[in-house]
């Protein structure tokens, strides 16, 4: 495989664009992987969670359970 010159531009760090370090690729930093990381992290975290025991105060419909 000979990388083209369309290649190496595209080789950039996602997060600052400078040239990326093959150790920590894709990225250029062990920062720019960290921040990344966190920014995939945060959007984990930021499902909500709005299960919460409000739902267990509704009333349980099992009369059809008697059918
Ligand atoms: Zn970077």
């Amino acid at each position: 495989m000979s990388p083209r010159k369309s290649e190496a531009l595209a080789r950039r760090c996602p997060i600052c664009g400078r040239p990326r370090m093959e150790k920590f690729k894709p990225f250029c930093s062990k920062k720019c992987a960290d921040i990344d990381l966190a920014r995939w992290l945060s959007g984990r975290y930021a499902i909500p969670a709005q299960e919460s025991d409000e739902a267990d105060s509704e009333p349980t419909i099992d009369t059809e359970d008697k059918a």
